[in-house]
């Protein structure tokens, strides 16, 4: 009944009376439970259908929600052991905001353990398999939320993205994933992991499903502090505008850095699509990046994130919230709590966070990363004046899953190819993945990072580049059904 199908034909069906929220919730629940055993998605599948009207687009569609975010009453666990029972008291302004509006969650999704990592292997209730291949990792951290789109089961899921934690898993499972601008949408109520690098995210199977969903969720909320200013526009209608003379950069670097045969067809699909978009009339440049600074994305990466993550999670003590385990004194009681309920990577992070806070090693490691960060950031700015956005391919195909390998462990083209959608972080820009095509049967995204407050721009574009490319509404195994 709502398999694979995106929000307008859902939408039509539920104005038209052919179904109503309730059959849409039985049918989406049905199919989650039964995807459990060969994808495992889900955290926890709702039992009870809460339509609460709402007049909005997103009416009666069902969803699912990233295990990160706070549901009140609802049990939410950051996919980590310590918080394995753990109820929140308040609703996160997500989940809120598309209560009133009227949507209908269906299921919260397994994350990488508290949002750390990129595999969907990390999750205290199992690994997540990639819908279109189960022998492969979906990508993370927001792997379920990625795979229940791919599956079809719903049209939209909320994720969090910090380094590419939606936009990553979107190309591996062949489906849209989007970030706006930093601020954009309220995190309040998503568990922090790196403040100065989150974002709320979305994922779909066509851009403008992505646009309906920011829509209902951007704007201003005084109870996040980085909350931006309300814009008066809707995204939605600005998605057809032409995008002819539209100017667009790749970095050379990143595109010559390839090294295995996958990712050199990987480039090759890319570079077809960018002749296609040419002769669309957009413009696509050669851009040269100083490749010693490219090298740095993923380092500075983790030195910020692991530090932020030490602090921001240094509340997981077993005495507010959370699992709690004996001790005879509370030195003892945290010590135990914190041995026992996190995984072997969420305290490889913590500590290498420790050492980079020591105040002997902050000026060395966390100011330099912060300044290598800016670098960053002032080059892609300068580059913003004269282009509209950075075109990329988002990264390789989902590696198969290895339960002996390191989960934490980085491709043999780390350092360009599979990271560089942290740039989308490091300076707050909308940033978004959508299919280009598939290498060994496998789905590929594209990713657009546009200047920060673009966000309709880059929607814009998105919009009609997926149509260029042809390749949309697309479930798992390949079935197209828009
Ligand atoms: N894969 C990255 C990491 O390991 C990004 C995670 C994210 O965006 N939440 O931290």
């Amino acid at each position: 009944m709502i398999m694979g199908k995106n929000i307008d034909e859902l939408r039509q069906e539920l104005d038209e009376g052919v179904v109503n929220a309730c059959d849409l919730f039985n049918s989406a629940m049905e199919a989650s439970s039964k995807s459990q055993e060969s994808v495992n998605a889900f955290v926890s599948i709702m039992d009870k259908c809460e339509c609460s009207g709402g007049s909005s687009v997103l009416s009666g569609i069902p969803y699912a929600l990233k295990d990160n975010f706070s549901t009140s009453g609802i049990l939410t666990t950051g996919s980590s052991n310590i918080l394995k029972d753990y109820v929140p008291v308040f609703d996160s302004t997500v989940y809120k905001k598309l209560k009133e509006a009227g949507a209908i969650l269906i299921g919260k999704t397994v994350l990488d353990e508290l949002a750390m990592g990129g595999s969907g292997l990390t999750g205290h209730t199992g690994i997540v398999r990639n819908p279109w291949d189960t022998t492969r990792i979906s990508g993370g951290s927001s792997a379920g939320s990625a795979a229940s789109v791919s599956l079809g089961i719903v049209p939209f899921s909320i994720g969090s993205d910090t380094g590419d934690s939606v936009r990553k898993p979107a190309s591996l499972c062949g489906i849209v994933g989007f970030k706006p601008t930093y601020g954009r949408i309220s995190r309040f109520g998503l568990f922090p992991f790196a403040s100065s690098l989150d974002h709320v995210g979305i994922f779909a199977r066509n851009v403008k499903d992505i646009t309906y969903v920011t829509d209902v969720l951007k704007g201003y909320d005084e109870l996040d502090m980085t909350s931006l200013p309300d814009e008066d526009i809707k995204y939605v209608d600005t998605l057809d505008k032409d995008i002819k003379e539209k100017k667009l950069f790749y970095i050379k670097e990143i595109v010559e850095s390839v090294s295995t045969e996958e990712n050199k067809e990987v480039i090759k699909i890319f570079k077809e699509n960018i002749d296609k978009f040419r002769s669309e009339g957009v413009i696509v440049e050669e851009v040269s990046f100083d490749k010693k600074l490219l090298e740095c994305l993923y380092p500075i990466y983790f030195i910020i994130s692991c530090a932020e993550a030490t602090s921001n999670n240094s509340n997981l003590t077993g005495f507010i919230f959370g699992s709690r385990e004996q001790g005879n004194s509370p030195r003892e009681v945290m010590f135990n709590t914190r041995t026992k309920g996190f995984s072997e990577m969420i305290k490889r992070r913590f500590i290498t966070g420790s050492y980079i806070l020591q105040r002997e090693n902050q000026e060395r490691l966390f100011l330099n990363a912060k300044r290598a960060r800016r670098m960053i950031v002032e080059k892609m700015n300068l580059l913003f004046k004269e282009y509209d956005g950075l075109i990329l391919p988002a990264g390789g195909i989902a590696p198969k899953i290895n339960p002996d390998e390191e989960t934490d462990r980085l491709g043999s083209d780390y350092l360009l190819l599979d990271n560089h959608l942290a740039i989308g972080n490091f300076g707050g820009y909308p940033s978004i993945t959508f299919p280009m095509g598939y290498v060994s049967n496998m789905p590929v995204g594209i990713n657009l990072t546009c200047p920060q407050r673009e966000d309709a721009s880059c929607l814009n574009i998105a919009f009609k580049l997926e149509s260029v490319i042809g390749i949309k509404d697309v479930c798992a195994g390949g079935e197209n059904i828009g």
